[in-house]
C-alpha cells in the first residue's frame, strides 16, 4: 500500500484521489454498504473480529447513531452519485441496538446515498438477543435478510464456544426469520472442540430443519490474538476434519444447496448480494468503528478504516474529528494478489474480463502467473471464464499465495 496523505482530513483525500495516477478503470464497480455495530454481550473465545464487550444494557446507541450519521457525510465526496447496491450492518451483535436506531441508520443511508429500490439489506443477529417484537420492527425499518449467528445446536457445544445463546433460543430465533423475513442466513460452525462426525451431522439436519435460504459453513479456525489461541481447545484433527466436511457437503447437495463460495451455500436465487460484492472486488464504504473501505476511482483503489476502539470513535465524532485511521492507495503491483484474493474463492470463479475491470490493469500483467496456476493444476480459464479448481480450493492459500507482488 502507498500512504498518500495523512488520515486527518477527508475532504482533502477525496480530491487527491481524483489526480492522474497509475491505473485506468474504465467503469467504476458495483457500491455496497457496511455499517459497524462493534458491542457484544460477551466476546466469544474464537473471535477475531472488531467486537467489544458491553456489561451493561445501556450501550451509546444514540451518541453511536450520531458518530455513523458523521461518518457517512464526511465520507460522502468519496462516493458522489454512486448508486448503493446492498447495505450490510454487521458486527458485534447488531441486534443489540434498538429497532429505533436501525430505523434511523437505514433512513439515513436512503437520506444520503442513492440506495437501490430492491436493494438488499442485511442484519447480523445473534440468537442470544432475540425478540419477536423487536424483529419484526427490523423489518418494518426496511432490514429484507437476517444473518443468525447459530453456530451450532448443540448445547454443550454452544457452552464451549462461549455462545451468549442455546439450542432453544436458536430455534426460536430461526422459526421467527423464517416467518418474518423469509431470506435469512444460518451461520453454522463444525470441528468444534470434541465433535464427531455425526454431531456435526446432527447439527446441520437441524439446521435444514428450517429450510435456511441461504447457510455459510465455517470450519471452527483458531485466530491469533484470541482466548482460544492462549488456550487451545483439543478440536479434531486435519484427517477428521475433512471427513466431517466431505459428510456435510454431500449432505447439503442432498438438500439442493449450491455450493457458490467456499464456505457459501444458497438455495437458487438467494447467493447473497453483498458478499458477492465483496468476491467480485467490488467497491465498499464501511462506516463504524474499525470498518474497513475499498474504493476505487479513475485511476486508483483506495482502502481505509475507521478508528477501531468504538469509544475513541465516539470522542472523535464528538470533536468533529476525522473518523479515519489509516487511508492508502493500493500499489499496483498489489492488485493482483488483492482481486484473486477474492475472485478465487467463488466457485464458479469470475468472467475474464473482470480483472481488467476492477483493476484497471491489462491482463498481462497476471498473466506469467496465471500459467503457472494453470500448470499446477489450480486454476483452469478459456478466454471467458477465470475459475480455481477442485484441487485450487482445497489449496486455496497456496493458489493466492502465487499472486503475490514479487
Ligand atoms: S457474537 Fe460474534 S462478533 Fe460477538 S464476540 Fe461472538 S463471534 Fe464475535
Amino acid at each position: 500500500m502507498i500512504p498518500i496523505v495523512p488520515a486527518t482530513s477527508t475532504s482533502s483525500v477525496a480530491v487527491n484521489w481524483l489526480a492522474p495516477g497509475e491505473l485506468r478503470l474504465t467503469s467504476l464497480p458495483p457500491l455496497s454498504l457496511y455499517v459497524h455495530l462493534p458491542w457484544c454481550v460477551r466476546k466469544c473465545p474464537y473471535c477475531d473480529f472488531n467486537s467489544h464487550e458491553h456489561a451493561d444494557s445501556q450501550l451509546p446507541e444514540r451518541a453511536y447513531v450520531d458518530a455513523l450519521r458523521r461518518d457517512l457525510e464526511a465520507s460522502l465526496p468519496q462516493v458522489w452519485g454512486r448508486r448503493v447496491h446492498s447495505v450490510f450492518i454487521g458486527g458485534g451483535t447488531p441486534s443489540l441496538f434498538s429497532a429505533e436506531a436501525i430505523d434511523e441508520i437505514l433512513a439515513m443511508a436512503r437520506a444520503l446515498l442513492p440506495l437501490e429500490a430492491d436493494a438488499e439489506v442485511t442484519l447480523e443477529a445473534n440468537p442470544g438477543t432475540f425478540e419477536a417484537a423487536r424483529f419484526r420492527d427490523y423489518r418494518s425499518a426496511g432490514i429484507n435478510r437476517l444473518s443468525l449467528g447459530v453456530q451450532s445446536f448443540d448445547d454443550d457445544a454452544l457452552r464451549r464456544l462461549g455462545r451468549i445463546h442455546d439450542a432453544r433460543q436458536a430455534r426460536a430465533a430461526l422459526e421467527c426469520a423464517g416467518e418474518l423475513f423469509g431470506n435469512f442466513n444460518l451461520d453454522l460452525m463444525y470441528a468444534l472442540p470434541g465433535q464427531t462426525r455425526a454431531q456435526a451431522l446432527a447439527d446441520l439436519k437441524s439446521a435444514l430443519s428450517y429450510a435456511p435460504p441461504h447457510l455459510s459453513l465455517y470450519h471452527l479456525t483458531i485466530e491469533p490474538n484470541t482466548v482460544f489461541a492462549k488456550f487451545p481447545p483439543e478440536v479434531p484433527d486435519q484427517d477428521s476434519a475433512a471427513e466431517m466436511q466431505d459428510a456435510l457437503y454431500a449432505e447439503l447437495a442432498v438438500g439442493r444447496y449450491e455450493r457458490y463460495e467456499i464456505s457459501a451455500f444458497a438455495r437458487p436465487g438467494r447467493r447473497c448480494q453483498h458478499n458477492l460484492n465483496y468476491w467480485n472486488f467490488g467497491d465498499y464504504l464501511g462506516i463504524g468503528a474499525g470498518a474497513h473501505s475499498k474504493l476505487s476511482f479513475a485511476a486508483r483503489v483506495v482502502r481505509a478504516m475507521r478508528v477501531k476502539q468504538p469509544m475513541v470513535y465516539l470522542e472523535r465524532a464528538a470533536r468533529g474529528e476525522s473518523l479515519i485511521f489509516e487511508e492508502s492507495e493500493v500499489a499496483a503491483s498489489e492488485l493482483p494478489f488483492e482481486f484473486m484474493l477474492n475472485a478465487l474463492r467463488l466457485i464458479e470463479g469470475v468472467p475474464v474480463a473482470r480483472f481488467a475491470e476492477r483493476t484497471g490493469l491489462p491482463l498481462s500483467a497476471v498473466l506469467p502467473k496465471l500459467e503457472i496456476a494453470q500448470q499446477r493444476g489450480l486454476i483452469e480459464r478459456d478466454h471467458l471464464r477465470l475459475r480455481a479448481t477442485a484441487r485450487g480450493l482445497a489449496f486455496l492459500n497456496d493458489l493466492q499465495e502465487i499472486f503475490l507482488a514479487d
